[in-house]
């Protein structure tokens, strides 16, 4: 039997122990992914997540998100969302409690509004004011804290008509939360939230909410989640793509790799990642573009273990 445990992408690192917390107290994965997501989305200073998103061209943070039962393959997500924090827990409401999968924009809402859920301001004064000094064109002037990311649009951009300046956002400009869970009982569950890429097109929605590009887990062969840029992920079914390749027989990080060959082969400059587990519970993950770490903990952690992934260059 595999000890229950949990792993997650960048921004999961200092929150995974709530959902270990669930999962040792013999809590259920599904359990365990949405209370570690939920804690993400509530954090304003992660500005790809949930509270302080940054925004999209039009000035509104917009999230999206996904869940799936590794046991069922039910799955739950919702897209476009702008007025409701813990996009995880609608999601995980539309799988426990609607026939569908995928709701978004304003019906999305309704459903949050009918079954209860609390309105919420998503944009911060930072984020706010990230995105005022983007239309402005003067982020240099706001001051030292602004630093990280004043290298948000590359140097030769000048002009960001929306021809052009998506393809100038540095890798770096999005953000997104993967998290990962065995149980006691063995059963799997994935969650994906995010606000998506920074300055998005107002109607974008990325890989997160959708089930099999950044999202995918069944008990039989395992878990895989994306991150970077969604346009990717879509196009290469990539989830359910890495999934498939551990039931054919690939290991985690094999097919964590094959997955972003796929990608390298079809863009110039890819940024992706996606880490996955399989039913022994081996983790892997990999990267187009650097070297991606997560994050592990098992019944038996006392402390975050921090594990490497393979970067899969041209
Ligand atoms: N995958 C997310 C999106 O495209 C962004 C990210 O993971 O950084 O919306």
């Amino acid at each position: 039997m595999v000890k229950p445990f949990l792993m997650g992408s960048d921004s999961a690192e200092n929150y995974l122990d709530i959902g270990l917390k669930i999962l040792r107290e013999k809590g259920t994965a599904l359990d365990a992914i949405e209370q570690t997501c939920r804690a993400v989305e509530s954090n304003p200073d992660d500005h790809g997540v949930g509270l302080g998103g940054i925004p999209n061209l039009a000035g509104e943070v917009t999230l999206d998100a996904s869940i799936m039962c590794g046991r069922t393959l039910g799955a739950g997500s919702v897209a476009h969302i702008k007025n409701y924090l813990h996009v995880i827990t609608l999601a995980r409401k539309v799988m426990d409690d609607s026939p569908h999968v995928l709701l978004v924009g304003d019906g999305a809402e309704l459903f949050a509004e009918y079954n209860g859920f609390k309105k919420t301001k998503l944009l911060t004064p930072y984020a706010e004011e990230f995105y005022n000094a983007f239309k402005e064109k003067r982020l240099h002037e706001l001051g030292p804290e602004y630093d990280q990311d004043k290298g948000y649009l590359r140097e030769d951009e000048q002009d960001y008509d929306t021809g052009t300046w998506f393809n100038l956002l540095e890798p770096h400009m999005r953000g997104t939360v993967n998290v990962m869970a065995m149980d006691i009982n063995q059963n799997i569950a994935t969650a994906v939230t995010t606000s998506g890429t920074y300055l998005k097109l107002p109607g974008r929605v990325g890989d997160s909410p959708i089930i099999g590009a950044g999202n995918y887990c069944d008990n039989r062969y395992g878990a895989a989640c994306c991150t970077g840029t969604g346009e990717l992920a879509i196009r290469n079914g990539t989830a359910r793509a890495v999934v498939a390749y551990m039931k054919m027989g690939m290991g985690p990080t094999e097919a964590c790799e094959e997955s972003m060959k796929e990608i390298q082969e079809i863009v110039e400059i890819p940024t992706m990642n996606v880490i996955a587990f399989n039913r022994d519970g081996e983790t892997g993950g990999a990267s187009t573009y650097r070297e991606i770490l997560y994050y592990y903990m098992d019944h038996d952690s006392v402390k975050v273990e921090n594990r490497k992934g393979a970067w899969v260059k041209k």
